[in-house]
């Protein structure tokens, strides 16, 4: 839809099936400011509605929805990605209960000649210390398995994957989304009870051309690990969150993570960051201080 806008065509509709944008990245509150700012770049974006069909009229593609339909040009699907592992099952591999093909923690599959990585391997998440299993499809997490695999076949196996932690990123319209780990929908999905706060902040001095940012940080209420991030704001939000997968990943306390400084000089930073900020609210929150 930016594409499009950028490009000068009116009339950009996007149809979200889910109740709000990137439903498996953010949480509704921290979607909320992205979509006023897809909205006010003039795309007609409506969330919760379901596709009930698309089909041809002359020259028009008509998308009928539950109520009404929209009349288009064209029409782009964005429904998601799922591997093919027609080739794995057929050849008695394991396919585990995301989809993906299961492998142990060396990343050899159940036949342990044949390894799998990247998209079409599921995976566990090192972000609770519960390594549920999950299908990340991303870039970082693939390349990363990729690698180890390679070391594996070269040294024999060795070297263990610790899962991922479950990053994700985009520019959308002058934003930046950058998250780690569970979204509340997830932690509920898996029975989790955390403790979720919201705060506000700024990446460097404003007065010196810093932008704000928005966190949502997570923990879990028993013992306080933190284990979702979420971040939307200016130039500077990815670089917070990365910040924050190494902590998350491996399981630092929150006491300690305020603790921990950051680089800092004026145009670069504020001296007391937004993250460490918004894990003060979150220790306050859980009556861990
Ligand atoms: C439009 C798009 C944007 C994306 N943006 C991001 C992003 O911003 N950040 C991010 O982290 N991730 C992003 N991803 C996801 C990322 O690209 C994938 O996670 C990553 O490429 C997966 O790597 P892979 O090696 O597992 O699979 P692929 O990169 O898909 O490579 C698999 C290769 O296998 C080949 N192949 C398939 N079948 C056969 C066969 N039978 N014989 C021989 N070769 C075969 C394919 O042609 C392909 O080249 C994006 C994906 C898409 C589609």
């Amino acid at each position: 839809a930016e594409g499009l806008v950028e490009r000068g065509f009116e009339g950009v509709t996007v149809i979200e099936g889910e109740d709000h944008v990137l439903p498996r990245a953010l949480d509704p509150d921290m979607a909320a400011g992205l979509e006023d700012r897809i909205r006010d770049r003039g795309v007609d974006l409506r969330t919760g509605v379901r596709v009930r069909a698309v089909r041809t009229e002359g020259a028009e593609k008509v998308v009928a929805l539950p109520e009404g339909e929209v009349r288009a040009d064209f029409v782009l699907l964005a429904t998601g990605v799922r591997p093919r592992v027609e080739l794995a099952r057929a050849a008695g591999l394991e396919i585990g209960p995301t989809g993906g093909v299961a492998v142990d923690p060396f990343l050899r599959t159940r036949d342990p000649s044949v390894y799998a990585v990247g998209d079409c391997m599921e995976t566990w998440e090192r972000v609770t210390g519960q390594r549920h299993p999950v299908l990340p499809m991303l870039a970082s997490h693939t390349n990363r398995s990729g690698r180890l695999v390679a070391r594996n076949i070269h040294h024999g196996p060795r070297f263990e994957y610790p899962g991922t932690c479950l990053p994700f990123g985009i520019e959308l319209f002058g934003l930046t989304v950058a998250t780690c780990g569970l979204t509340g929908a997830l932690a509920e999905r898996w029975g989790l009870d955390t403790v979720a706060v919201r705060s506000r902040g700024v990446l460097a001095k404003p007065q010196l051309g810093g932008s704000r940012v928005e966190i949502k940080v997570r923990a879990l209420r028993a013992t306080g690990r933190v284990v979702g991030v979420q971040a939307v704001g200016g130039p500077g939000t990815a670089r917070l969150v990365d910040r924050a997968i190494l902590a998350v990943g491996e399981g630092v306390p929150p006491h300690r993570l305020s603790l921990t400084e950051t680089v800092y000089s004026p145009t670069l930073n504020v001296a007391y960051d937004a993250f460490t900020q918004a894990v003060d609210r979150l220790l306050l929150a859980g009556g861990w201080f």
